[in-house]
């Protein structure tokens, strides 16, 4: 698939390319899986620039077919999975080997691809980001989304009271599987209703990847020194903002993270990748695959993920 004009769904169109020869340090994969993320709905409209005519996509999962010049860490036939390297909507990928992780063999390659991206997002944003602790009360908007519900779990699982919000009942009982102890619709009153769960307190962090319509609510349902962890802008950018309403939000903190800052060295990321990866072998963190649509119709993927229809994780299948 490519894009040749910035745009709506609609400029995703098929494109027959020549086949990619993987250079040095690259690696030749055939696609099994495409992980579709929000973020390639802001490459595809424009919001992160890049240049024109790209093959979009930064997640995928299959089988390395060849190895181009020194590269030691991988050979033909491994089953792979990357999270950062453009051009993942495609049969074929050169790939970065240093981008590469073996997926261990207790965990198939869907799972994998689906649980790459997003599990390692939530890892950080519990782990690092804010560290979550037990007893603490943490708020995660769109619960029910691919982010949402690995968010819920793990957070659950460090032993977090989780408030969550998503936009319907179909998807509130969707982040309550997911260990979600509370589910509120989004509104004006949210702050209230979040205190009114929290002994007038406020939440430890609330983990934001909505952005421009629910900021103003997130920061104001924080306890005195909480995180916002703005991850994301599923609604549009958040404005400039006068870093006084922290102070007088009570000394807040806010931080627009990325999982790019933190799986920057192969330690890094096969650390993260490791860890995911096992909590998903154990049984402890399951993946909803919400949608799986052919690779050439993933414009009806990302129509789907921008009308806010979709819960849990899409794929494309080449
Ligand atoms: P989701 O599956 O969560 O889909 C987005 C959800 O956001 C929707 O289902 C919807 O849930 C909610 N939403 C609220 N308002 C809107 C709106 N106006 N338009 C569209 N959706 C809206 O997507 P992902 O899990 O792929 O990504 C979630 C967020 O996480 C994105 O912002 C993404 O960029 C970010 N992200 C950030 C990363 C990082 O490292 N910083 C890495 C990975 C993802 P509901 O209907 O319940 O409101």
């Amino acid at each position: 698939m490519q894009v040749a004009r910035l745009g709506g769904p609609e400029v995703l169109e098929p494109a027959d390319l020549p086949d990619p020869e993987p250079g040095v340090g690259e690696v030749l994969v055939e696609l099994a899986v495409v992980g579709v993320n929000y973020i390639d709905t802001y490459f595809r409209a424009g919001i992160y620039p890049t240049a024109l005519p790209f093959v979009p996509g930064l997640e995928g999962g299959g089988t390395v077919r060849a190895v181009g010049p020194e590269v030691t860490t991988v050979a033909p036939g491994d089953r792979v999975v990357w999270t950062n390297a453009i051009g993942s909507y495609a049969t074929l990928a050169t790939v970065p080997a240093a981008e590469l992780v073996t997926i261990p063999d207790d965990v198939g390659l869907e799972t994998a691809t689906a649980v790459a991206l997003q599990g390692m997002t939530a890892h950080y944003l519990l782990h690092d980001t804010y560290r979550v602790a037990v007893g603490d009360t943490v708020l995660v908007h769109a619960a029910a989304g691919g982010m949402g519900l690995l968010l819920c779990q793990m957070a659950r699982g460090l032993g977090a009271r989780v408030i969550g919000t998503t936009s319907s009942e179909e998807k509130d009982a969707l982040a309550r599987e997911a260990g979600a102890h509370e589910v509120l619709r989004y509104g004006d009153d949210l702050p209230e209703r979040v205190r009114a769960l929290t002994g007038g307190e406020g939440v430890a962090v609330v983990y934001d990847g909505v952005g421009a319509s629910t900021f103003d609510a997130s920061l104001a349902c924080l306890r005195v020194r909480g995180v916002l962890a703005l991850y994301g802008a599923a609604s549009g950018p958040v404005p400039p903002v006068d870093p006084q309403r922290l102070n007088s939000g009570g000394s807040l903190y806010l931080t627009r993270p990325s999982l790019f800052w933190h799986v920057r060295t192969p330690e890094a990321l096969a650390h993260r990748a490791s860890e995911v990866f096992g909590a998903v072998a154990a049984g402890d963190l399951s993946v909803r695959i919400g949608g799986r649509y052919a690779l050439d119709d993933a414009a009806s993927a990302h129509r789907d993920l921008e009308s806010r229809r979709t819960t849990g994780k899409l794929l494309l299948v080449p």
